[in-house]
């Protein structure tokens, strides 16, 4: 994906963002709605570029995947900024910040790269580096300069994303991610609204979840966590998971793993309780109708 192709320009040196489906109007020197692209001298730029506020050695179950190299730990970094803004995020000290709310420290990838190999001096089994905690796509070119280098390492790559990005963005990745969790948050452009998606989040969604189905390459898995009275009808989980059966030429059903996880009030919806527990198990069973690997968390 190429500055040129990442942008367009507008009268009076404003730019279009066409990383994602916000497609944001940056004045110059304007931030986008993530927090974290800026038009900076009339190039939209990453403005948090190796600017890390979270950096972990995490069990690679934890991201979650439940089904790629089990028992192995990787480096899980995270920057600031979020093209969403759900109002039960989990993560939303960072997510929902700009580089004035939060601390950060610059770690460039060839020394996020150099951590990592040598957490595996001492931790052989050290597989990768996930990128995760807040949104790693509003800085998708951090993530592709690390999984460069990583991969030429030896080391794996591995995403956790909400997905609600334009087909540009991937192919900027392509090859490079050797194991994915996204997000799906729900089923309805209705709900995606709730998260502050534009009209095409869950079309990108959906678009993001399909190539990666499809990719030899990389394997995939799929979250959705189920926040009472929003989208824990058992008509939008059957729609949901028989559409991810359907994935993958048909084969979905065998390849993909699909995590149904349990709310806790964050943020700003706080005004309901935990997901019960039984409803979580119960609309696992509804996934389960459709896909083989189907996994509870948080419960
Ligand atoms: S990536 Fe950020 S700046 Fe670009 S369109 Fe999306 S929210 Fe706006």
């Amino acid at each position: 994906m190429s500055a040129q192709d990442a942008q367009a320009a507008e009268k009076d040196g404003a730019l279009v963002c066409t990383t994602c489906p916000r497609r944001c109007r940056l004045a110059p020197g304007a931030l986008g709605a993530c927090g974290a692209r800026r038009n900076a001298g009339g190039t939209i730029v990453a403005d948090n570029y190796g600017r890390v506020t979270s950096l972990a050695l995490d069990p690679i179950e934890k991201k979650p995947l439940a089904r790629y190299r089990p028992g192995t730990l990787v480096v899980s970094v995270g920057s600031y900024g979020c093209n969403l803004t759900c109002p039960f995020c989990q993560n939303w000290e960072i997510s929902q910040a700009g580089e004035k709310d939060v601390r950060w420290r610059t770690v460039m990838p060839d020394e996020l790269v150099a951590a990592t190999l040598e957490a595996r001096r001492s931790r052989p089994e050290v597989a990768g580096i996930a990128y995760t905690y807040n949104e790693p796509l509003v800085g998708w070119e951090y993530v592709r300069d690390c999984a460069e280098l990583a991969r030429d390492a030896g080391l794996v790559n591995v995403l956790v994303s909400n997905g609600c990005f334009e087909q540009g963005v991937l192919d900027a990745l392509d090859g490079l991610v050797d194991a994915a969790n996204i997000d799906l948050k729900g089923f309805s452009d209705a709900f995606y609204a709730t998260c502050g998606g534009a009209p095409r989040s869950l079309a990108c969604a959906r678009d993001t979840i399909e190539r990666l189905a499809a990719d030899p390459r990389c394997h995939l898995e799929v979250t959705t966590l189920v926040v009472p009275g929003m989208n824990d009808g058992e008509a939008e989980m059957e729609e949901l998971a028989g559409w991810l059966a359907g994935l993958d030429g048909g084969r979905g059903r065998e390849t993909l793993t699909h995590h149904v996880t349990r709310f806790f009030p964050r943020w700003r919806l706080t005004d309901r309780g935990p997901t019960p527990v039984a409803d979580v198990y119960r609309l696992a069973d509804v996934s389960r109708r459709y896909l083989d690997h189907v996994f509870v968390g948080n419960c």
